[in-house]
């Protein structure tokens, strides 16, 4: 099993251009609608319940906010892994000024298509609304902007809250998606060995080219 064994808070960011430094490519970014679990699912993988704060006013908060998180793999030694995960600002939230929806949106474009540091794109989508074209839209999105070395993983939420009928068909409409209850603790184990993974790969090569840079 991989656990997260450590996470805390780093720094908020109002947009890329004042997002941390780092030469690593070692960031998990979560995107979602507001409201659709994403404090819930950052505090369940984390297993630290104030970690990112549940949103009592959906769409306020509008910084970018940087988590260090340390993995630790327990069928492999208690290997240990750094990684960074990015909590965005929930966009479409209807509630807002047309103006601050754009700037806000454009920051999160920005952020998406030009920060190299970013391994794995994690987009949320609760379970019970697939289709909404803001979602539709935001997958687009990635696929359209993603580099070669970035990883699209899309995740259902509040799996509670379909029946197992509903459920097998959403599995099998969507059947490279994953699906969690943070609420109920169900799939955070399986979503954080596939985080780990994705991560450990960028480890791997990099290794690699370090010690075939030693034998030239
Ligand atoms: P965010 O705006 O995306 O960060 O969403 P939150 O994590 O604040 O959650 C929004 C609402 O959905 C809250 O009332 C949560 O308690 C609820 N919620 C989050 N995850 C789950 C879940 O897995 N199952 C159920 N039933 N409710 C959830």
């Amino acid at each position: 099993m991989v656990e997260i064994v450590e996470a805390k808070f780093i720094t908020s960011a109002p947009n890329v251009a004042a997002a941390p430094e780092s030469d690593k490519q070692d960031e998990v970014v979560f995107m979602a609608r507001s409201n659709v679990g994403k404090s819930s699912l950052l505090n369940a993988l984390t297993d630290h319940k104030g970690l990112a704060k549940v949103s009592s006013t959906p769409g306020k908060t509008r910084l970018i906010n940087y988590f260090d998180v340390t993995f630790m793999d327990r069928d492999n030694d208690g290997a240990k892994l750094h990684a960074k995960f990015v909590d965005l600002p929930g966009f479409g939230y209807a509630k807002v000024s047309k103006s601050i929806k754009h700037d806000w949106e454009k920051n999160l474009t920005d952020y998406v298509a030009g920060r190299e540091q970013i391994r794995l794109f994690i987009h949320l989508i609760d379970c019970r609304h697939p289709h909404l074209d803001i979602d539709t839209q935001v997958s687009e999105f990635l696929f359209d902007n993603v580099r070669e070395n970035q990883v699209i993983l899309q995740i259902f939420t509040k799996i509670d809250k379909l029946n197992q009928k509903e459920q097998n068909a959403l599995r099998k409409e969507f059947p490279l998606a994953m699906t969690v209850s943070s609420s109920k603790k169900r799939g955070t184990h399986k979503i954080n060995r596939v985080i780990h993974d994705i991560l450990k790969e960028v480890e791997d090569e990099m290794q690699e080219d370090m010690s075939d840079a030693d034998n030239i």
